[in-house]
């Protein structure tokens, strides 16, 4: 098992451990939880920090900051690859070498 493939596993793992698996979980629920910890990369940019830094919460150690923030977001695709059995690191590696081939900006503008 890759390391990829075991972060997504240990993920799933947390999730359940602390009860986020108790119930049935709809699809909506992961895209609403990944959206909401991009929001908190915004929210971090929006009051100064800068990209590279991580800080800690006073109360508890909790690592916060947008590289924190970053890496909820990818915890969250984690966790709902985990749960619906997607195989994500056979996926990424597909997108990125699709995307390689792509022309230049594709018809964007960004
Ligand atoms: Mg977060």
């Amino acid at each position: 098992m890759s390391q990829l493939q075991e972060l997504i596993k240990a993920a799933g793992k947390t999730s359940a451990a602390h009860g986020f698996r108790d119930e049935p979980l709809k699809a909506t629920d992961f895209i609403a939880l990944i959206h909401g910890e991009v929001s908190e990369v915004l929210e971090e940019f929006r009051v100064g920090h800068i990209a590279t830094q991580t800080y800690y919460n006073s109360s508890d150690g909790k690592p916060e900051g947008i590289p924190s923030e970053l890496a909820d977001v990818v915890i969250r695709c984690f966790e709902m690859a985990d749960y619906y059995g997607i195989d994500l690191e056979k996926s990424i590696n597909e997108k990125m070498a699709f995307n390689e081939t792509r022309p230049y900006k594709h018809n964007k503008k960004f």
